[in-house]
């Protein structure tokens, strides 16, 4: 079966990592202060701190921010369940506003009808690669007096308006997982532009060890003295995922260039197709292609999929609106809550999209999509 996403691992790669596996550091080393600096600076300079997922990602960003139960986050139903479930978990109120029918992207007239004064964050998603209309978000934020948070997971590597990924919102989340754009095996990122939050940020993903003096509410315990002024957990990223993902980070133009080359290749190949739609690019916009969400038309996406996967082709659909997942639904989200996002699942269908994909492997995609739509 020809997978929808994969890896690529080079013997730098592995060079790399087992370099790590030769040193004096397993975990929270000379790699992971590497990572994070080159995070950043791929993110406009914003203060990085890496962990191991893109959920604790989200998990760490909602914790820095402050979520509570007080608080309503507005988000997309367009979206992988984490970017609503962790603020969820804190005890948040989720508001879901629908999303734009041609992107998928998040609505900002939808945002702003969805706003309240209890709205702490607007979370968008990058669906796909293409980043949200945060121009539009933040301002809509800093009305309210919330946040704007990106979820970056598809998007690391893109950049919107000439600005970088991690440069667009107050707080961005990345995943590496390994069909994202790179990876550290599991991991994550989140980019924080307040120094505040960031440190925020770093104390909860590291147990809410305090380790400056100056902060100390308990002075002269003795130079070992390391004390806790809020809970946090242990969400820190391996020496070995870091090592692995600064060596990634080295070929992330490379990725890019050839996810942007196989998208082109997909919509040359489907424009003016009957029964498909190619999906559509936000000006202004450079995407990092995660992800080729082409639409099948005259419901048969499901009839579709199954045939794509009986030919060895391994589709996806992403995602199914949030507020289906029973966790939601049984809390009273309505099915019919927003309208663009069902039209869009229902349509939705995830061709394979990675670098190391052939030639002959899109093309053999290209011409079993098209016979079975018959063309
Ligand atoms: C993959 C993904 C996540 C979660 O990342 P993990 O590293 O798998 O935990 C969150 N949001 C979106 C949009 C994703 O695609």
């Amino acid at each position: 079966m020809l997978p929808y996403g994969r890896q690529s691992i080079s013997e730098e790669d592995i060079e790399a990592v087992t370099a790590v596996l030769r040193g004096d550091w397993l975990t929270t080393g000379p790699a992971v202060t590497a990572f994070e600096n080159a995070i950043s600076e791929l993110s406009g300079g914003h203060r990085a701190v890496s962990c191991t997922s893109g959920t604790a990602a989200l998990h760490i960003a909602y914790a820095a921010l402050g979520v509570g139960p007080a608080d309503e986050v507005v988000t997309t139903p367009m979206t992988f369940v984490a970017t609503a479930s962790c603020a969820a978990m804190l005890g948040a109120k989720i508001v879901f506003a629908d999303v734009d029918y041609d992107t998928g992207l998040i609505d900002p007239a939808a945002v702003e009808a969805s706003l309240s004064d209890r709205s702490r964050v607007i979370s968008a998603v990058d669906y796909a690669g293409q980043s949200a209309d945060y121009s539009a978000l933040q301002p809509l934020a800093d009305a309210v007096g919330a946040k704007t948070l990106a979820d970056a997971a598809h998007s690391v590597g893109g950049s919107a308006d000439g600005r970088p990924i991690g440069d667009l919102a107050d707080v961005t989340t990345m995943s590496f997982f390994p069909t994202k754009n790179l990876t550290t095996g599991e991991g994550g990122a989140v980019v924080c532009k307040d120094p505040a939050i960031a440190q925020r940020a770093h104390e909860f993903h590291f147990i809410g060890l305090v380790r400056d003096p100056s902060r100390f509410e308990i002075a002269d315990e003795g130079p070992w003295h390391q004390e806790v002024h809020e809970y946090g957990v242990n969400y820190r990223l391996t020496d070995l995922g870091a090592a692995l993902g600064l060596s990634q980070l080295r070929r992330l133009a490379e990725f890019k260039r050839r996810r942007t080359e196989i998208t082109a290749r997909y919509n040359a190949a489907f424009a003016d197709t009957d029964g498909l739609r190619t999906p559509v690019q936000r000006a202004g916009v450079d995407p990092m292609w995660h992800l080729y969400p082409i639409r099948i038309l005259g419901g048969r996406r499901r009839e579709i999929f199954e045939a794509m996967r009986a030919a060895g082709i391994g589709v996806q659909v992403n995602y199914i609106p949030v507020y289906w997942h029973p966790v939601f639904a049984h809390q009273g989200y309505k099915r019919g809550l927003c309208p663009n996002a069902e039209q869009f699942y229902a349509e939705e269908l995830s061709l394979p999209l990675f670098p190391d994909l052939t030639d002959s492997d899109v093309d053999r995609v290209i011409e079993t999509l098209l016979t079975l739509v018959g063309q």
